[in-house]
């Protein structure tokens, strides 16, 4: 049993790690400022001896005795880390040299949420973790990837300088139970639309692809990763490989929830990656983890839990 930090813990990915670390016999401390993240999603864990919520905000310090830490504190959707971008890239930043000073007073071994984004629009597909990626330093993207970029530098500077124990994971589009209605990402807005009949919004031709990975699965990864044996950093890509297309995704949805929406098309925002896949080799050969959950299975789940939210008037 470990007392296990995890910033961002109130959010999506978060609160599903709070529950699988839980379910594992660990003592888990959830730090989370709730800025995407609610209450709500560890509501059902809130009394519970081996579980204590924190309202903080990680560009803060923070004095806490643990032994591990899953840094996940970073609003994860265009919409949210757009919104005040200068607070996005001071999460990333001052979050992880907070988190990192922490784990180094602690000798605690530290997890990196990191993303797929730090390979930007890449020309090489899939992308591996050798593949130094295509960022636009300037751009309304940038505050989120080139945050989680220079975090990725300060991890593995703490590791060089101060021999820290850390590990780095990129995560890929991930998708799930928990996810905002409002978050703007392309599968809680093909659902939220379809639910409500209305208009399907595809950005531009609906070409562009994406690769979708189950929250549990996900989550599995982070775990697995987390136990790896002392020395093993990566960045390792976590997220699932098989590749959709926008209008794929959109027919998927339409059918398994039914109803009359029709697609429409908008504009493709700004600096919008063509294609994006992740090469999971490495990951299946240190974790031996590969996604088990079909895209098809996944949605129904996240369909199921959004029909939920709004029968209970949430969002709505
Ligand atoms: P989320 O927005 O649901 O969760 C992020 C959590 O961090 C929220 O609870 C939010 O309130 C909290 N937070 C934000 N700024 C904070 C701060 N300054 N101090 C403390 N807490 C703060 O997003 P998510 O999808 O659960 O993403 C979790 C992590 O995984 C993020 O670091 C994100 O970059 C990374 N990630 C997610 C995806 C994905 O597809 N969901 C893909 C790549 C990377
Ligand atoms: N820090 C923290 N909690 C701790 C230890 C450090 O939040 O338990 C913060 C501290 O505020 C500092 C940052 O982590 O700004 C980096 O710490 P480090 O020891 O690497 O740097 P220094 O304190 O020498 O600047
Ligand atoms: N997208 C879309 N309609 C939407 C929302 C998103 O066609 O209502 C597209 C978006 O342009 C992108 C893809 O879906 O090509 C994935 O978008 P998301 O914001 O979910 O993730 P990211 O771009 O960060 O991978």
């Amino acid at each position: 049993m470990n007392r296990i930090l995890v910033t961002g813990g109130a959010g999506f990915l978060g609160s599903h790690l709070c529950d699988r670390l839980l379910a594992a016999g660990h003592d888990v401390l959830c730090v989370d400022n709730f800025f995407t993240g609610t209450k709500k999603n560890v509501a059902h864990l809130l009394g519970r001896p081996d579980f204590e919520l924190m309202r903080h905000d990680v560009t803060f310090p923070l004095y806490v005795e643990v032994d591990h830490i899953f840094n996940l504190a970073c609003p994860a959707s265009p919409v949210h880390y757009q919104h005040d971008p200068v607070q996005t890239t001071k999460t990333s930043v001052h979050g992880a040299i907070n988190m990192l000073g922490l784990a180094k007073r602690l000798r605690a071994r530290i997890l990196q949420a990191s993303t797929s984004e730090v390979y930007g629009d890449p020309e090489m597909h899939p992308q591996r973790e050798e593949y130094w990626g295509r960022v636009n330093p300037i751009g309304f993207r940038s505050c989120y990837d080139e945050g989680k970029r220079c975090a990725e530098t300060l991890f593995f500077d703490y590791h060089r300088q101060h021999d820290l124990d850390i590990k780095v994971v990129r995560i890929f589009n991930t998708y799930g139970p928990r996810m905002h209605p409002n978050d703007g990402r392309v599968v809680s807005n093909f659902i939220v639309q379809a639910l409500r009949g209305e208009d399907i919004t595809l950005y531009g031709d609906g070409r562009q692809t994406r690769s979708f990975c189950y929250v549990d699965d996900l989550v599995e990864a982070m775990l697995r990763m987390m136990d790896t044996r002392r020395g093993f950093t990566g960045p390792v890509n976590i997220g699932n490989p098989v590749e959709f297309t926008m209008i794929e995704l959109a027919e998927l949805v339409l059918r398994l929830v039914g109803g009359a929406s029709r697609i429409v098309h908008r504009p493709l925002p700004a600096d919008d990656p063509r294609q994006r896949q992740p090469d999971i080799a490495l990951a299946r050969e240190e974790l031996g983890w590969q996604p088990r959950v079909a895209l098809e299975d996944g949605l129904k789940e996240t369909i199921a839990y959004f029909r939920r939210l709004f029968a209970e008037g949430h969002a709505a």
